[in-house]
């Protein structure tokens, strides 16, 4: 223990603490990150830098935040913790919250990350077709590129194959189509056909698997962390009457879209839909606390009522709705609403694109996209053939943004396990002073490296 505290934090934690999808490296340091406020974060050594991703695409409101730590202090105080197949007063007036910002349409099926509220809606999709005699539907639809998480069926779901064939083989019954990647799309068709082709051809792998077999299409209202792919709104309501025309279930997995981060409350309210069953996390509770929900359709939770045996939903998890993480959530969802957060991510994401439109000029930077405060910069190593940006291109990029005080990330897939695509999610209480920090940050760097 001795030698160990002798150690520095940098050492202590190479020994002892296993990151999350990092390559093992012995040259880099970790970030160790000690403070956070607004949108910026400070490490042990006191270096400051700009949050461009808001961490895991989930700080919406900011770090430093002394109403939510309040508001967690305040009912572990007074109620730590009850299981949810009882109830408590956050969990009651999280839920009704939640509901008057979906229409009122859902019942609240809380756990505690994004993947559990996927692997939920899962559940809850083959069980429900079982009750109403569909008792062949098990499979769930997604796509290339997706992420959903990382337990078992979530990442069955996630088309990201590099992330997944080591683990193999996952869950069976989950099949997969591409996304439409509107910058990559065939010349001498217009947006809107490319993207009702590739909504057929989401009804085509319905028809060929025999429509009786599949259960759920599962999607995010725009691609994320598969590298900022937004559909023309063609695509995503024409899956949904798709779905509707073959009694398949739409799940709309709101895990980072969710909460302002698209510019509207939820990311599927750009769309003219109504989901069956719609996933959140992250943004819930800015990830002060961990939280996730799964909101089902009421009529969908009407056959989970009957007094058959075993009819109810067999699933529980011991932290889901924790009544702390509640009490947050609510509180985040207040400061949202009384900083009009949804609104701020319009005008700062139209700030930043516009700040960041003269690196199109670059010959490799193909695309620059977003909606709301989420963008994606596709590099490329030639504009012509959009022949994916090296690794030691985008790698180089982002360590050079890092060098200059600006965290982004990147993402992708376009090529199997390829991360062309650099992201930026920073948080929706950023200041103008942060964006435009952000904007010249990337400009200088961009010019260095021309
Ligand atoms: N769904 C989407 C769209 C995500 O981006 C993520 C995480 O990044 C998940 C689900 C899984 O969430 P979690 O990491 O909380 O399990």
């Amino acid at each position: 223990m001795e030698t160990l505290q002798k150690q520095s934090l940098v050492e202590k934690d190479r020994q002892n603490v296993w990151h999350h999808i990092s390559p093992y490296s012995k040259e880099s340091s970790p970030m160790i990150v000690e403070e956070g406020k607004g949108s910026w974060i400070t490490d042990h050594e006191g270096n400051r830098y700009l949050d461009g991703m808001s961490g895991l695409w989930c700080v919406n409101v900011g770090y430093g935040r002394e109403e939510l730590a309040q508001a967690a202090y305040e009912q572990v105080k007074k109620m730590a913790y009850t299981p949810m197949t009882q109830s408590h007063v956050p969990a009651i007036q999280l839920a009704e919250k939640l509901n008057e910002m979906l229409d009122d349409e859902y019942m609240i099926f809380y756990s505690n990350s994004g993947s559990d509220a996927n692997e939920v809606a899962f559940k809850i999709a083959r069980q429900y077709h079982q009750q109403n005699g569909d008792t062949n539907r098990y499979k769930i639809l997604s796509r290339y590129r997706a992420y959903h998480g990382s337990s078992m069926g979530a990442l069955s779901a996630t088309g990201q194959a590099l992330r997944k064939y080591k683990y193999e083989p996952l869950s069976s019954g989950f099949l997969h189509v591409a996304p439409p990647d509107n910058y990559r799309k065939p010349e001498g068709i217009s947006v809107e056909q490319y993207n009702l082709q590739k909504a057929k051809e989401i009804e085509e792998t319905i028809i060929w698997e025999q429509k009786e077999t599949i259960a759920a299409v599962i999607m995010e209202p725009l691609i994320t962390g598969g590298g900022v792919l937004i559909p023309d709104p063609v695509y995503v309501e024409e899956v949904e009457r798709i779905c509707k025309r073959h009694g398949v279930l739409l799940i709309i997995d709101e895990v980072i879209c969710g909460f302002g981060r698209t510019g509207k409350s939820f990311g599927h309210k750009h769309f003219n839909i109504k989901p069956d069953m719609i996933t959140m996390a992250k943004g819930l509770t800015s990830a002060y606390l961990p939280l996730s929900v799964t909101a089902v359709r009421k009529d969908i939770y009407e056959s989970f009522k009957s007094n058959e045996d075993n009819s109810h939903f067999r699933h529980v998890n011991t932290f889901g709705g924790n009544p702390a993480a509640c009490a947050v959530a609510l509180k985040n969802i207040e400061i949202m609403e009384r900083e009009n957060l949804v609104d701020r991510s319009v005008e700062l994401g139209e700030r930043l694109l516009n700040g960041l439109d003269e690196l199109k000029d670059y010959g490799y930077v193909g695309d620059i996209r977003g909606v709301g405060l989420i963008a994606g910069i596709e590099i490329v190593e030639d504009k012509l053939t959009k022949e994916p940006g090296s690794k030691e291109r985008v790698g180089k990029l982002i360590a050079d943004c890092k060098d200059r005080g600006l965290i982004i990330g990147k993402n992708g897939d376009t090529v199997a396990g390829y991360n062309n695509i650099l992201t930026l999610s920073p948080p929706l209480s950023s200041t103008d002073e942060d964006i435009d920090f952000i904007i010249s940050v990337l400009r200088k760097v961009f010019s260095e490296n021309e």
